[in-house]
């Protein structure tokens, strides 16, 4: 059979590191009571008004074809919610509408990226960015980041990526894996970097609503970057909408109306009931937005308590997003090794953090999404777990230091 050679290499071969998950749900599947913090799915469903309203509009006649762009009313409510998080003036003329976040990075690398185009990301990164990177036909280029520079991209390393030339850059903030929240300076090296050597700039804010410390900076606003920026949005995460297939990309008008022409051969546009559910879901406010995070902020501080001063597992600074990362390097195990291990041992999957990138070899990603008591109970076991093999790989090995040569920085 002939397929695409595009295709063919899109997933870029190589083990994915998510045999984890899959063993997991195996487990789960004969009955097996395993604790799941591998994906980013709440434990809540979709509120019951969203869910009403969309209903309502479906009912009421809302199933043809929708406008291609998304909905006036859509897009006017993501442009005014843009402009009041951002203060930066956003019309609904720089929003389309997208079946999704994930639709919406490869509409964004579709549009700035020329087939053979060197597109940056940070690594660790989203499973499925080298992916839908070279989906678009661009070839993906990571940017390392350490663990003991808390997975910040640091302005010498984006740099040293940006050198050889580059169409775009790919960052996100809340950070997926990593639960990182990039600071001024990272974002000032960010913005930097994309003036002076001419890159789009996609930044992936899916995660905005989740920033457990101040509030979340979109690099749109920085100066000289609005015309160089398409952010990412998405009612997945905000909203506990994943299955409904709903997000946006905002950007210059001239650009949004490429994408448009993007969307009408590709999507078409999104179902105008899910369209309205989304516009009367925003216009709900942050008062619902709070209703959605609130879970992961309380297990958020939860995880300080029983990790914040752990000896053997480091817990990274929890700033945002519904994961925290942890450094196990001191079990002398990899992430995948360890993440097996736990699985085993206690009935609890959490993912390898070889599963999103080499930055993240020796780490583990731990989802938040299980209830408050469970998920104490999963760290405190997991912790437990952790001291035990760092207790024997130090007899065996005389220290109880990081693995020799382990990755990551
Ligand atoms: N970006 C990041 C960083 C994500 O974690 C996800 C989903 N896990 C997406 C984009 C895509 O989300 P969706 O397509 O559901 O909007």
């Amino acid at each position: 059979m002939r397929i695409s050679s595009r295709i063919e290499n899109m997933l870029g071969g190589g083990s994915d590191g998510w045999d984890v998950f899959y063993r997991a749900r195996a487990m789960r599947a004969r009955g097996e009571p395993v604790i799941e913090l591998t994906i980013g799915e709440h434990d809540i469903r979709t509120d019951p008004s969203i869910l009403a309203a969309m209903d309502r509009s479906a009912r009421g006649g809302h199933t043809g074809y929708a406008a291609v762009p998304g909905t006036e009313a859509l897009r006017a409510a993501i442009a005014d919610r843009v402009t009041r998080r951002t203060g930066l003036a956003t019309a609904p003329e720089n929003v389309l509408v997208t079946p999704g976040g994930q639709a919406a990075l490869f509409a964004a690398h579709m549009v700035t990226c020329n087939p053979g185009d060197r597109a940056l990301f940070v690594d660790p990164y989203y499973a499925t960015y080298p992916g839908t990177i070279r989906a678009a036909g661009a070839v993906p280029v990571p940017v390392a980041t350490r663990s003991s520079h808390a997975f910040q991209p640091t302005p010498e390393a984006l740099e040293d990526a940006a050198h050889g030339g580059a169409a775009s850059l790919l960052v996100n903030t809340p950070n997926n894996p990593t639960g990182v929240v990039y600071d001024a300076p990272t974002l000032e090296a960010i913005a930097a970097v994309a003036k002076r050597h001419d890159l789009w700039l996609i930044s992936d804010e899916v995660y905005d609503t989740q920033v457990w410390d101040g509030r979340h900076v979109s690099p749109r606003t920085l100066p000289g970057m609005a015309e160089r920026t398409l952010v990412i949005g998405s009612m997945s995460k905000s909203h506990a909408m994943t299955g409904s297939r709903i997000g946006w990309i905002v950007g210059p008008v001239e650009v949004i109306d490429h994408l448009i022409n993007l969307a009408t051969v590709t999507t078409y546009g999104v179902p105008g009931f899910i369209q309205d559910a989304a516009t009367f879901a925003l216009g709900a406010g942050a008062a619902l937005e709070d209703k959605v995070a609130a879970p992961f902020r309380r297990r958020r501080a939860l995880a300080l308590r029983i990790l914040g001063n752990h000896p053997v597992v480091r817990l990274l600074p929890p700033g945002g997003a519904m994961y925290v990362m942890l450094d196990i390097r001191a079990t002398g195990m990899s992430g995948e090794a360890f993440a097996n291990s736990l699985l085993d041992a206690e009935r609890i999957a959490v993912m390898p953090g070889e599963s999103f990138g080499r930055a993240a070899a020796g780490h583990v990603r731990v989802a938040m999404t299980v209830d408050d008591a469970s998920f104490a109970d999963a760290l405190t076991r997991l912790a437990a777990h952790a001291e035990r093999l760092a207790a024997s790989a130090g007899d065996t090995a005389g220290s109880r230091g990081p693995a020799a040569g382990a990755p990551g920085g």
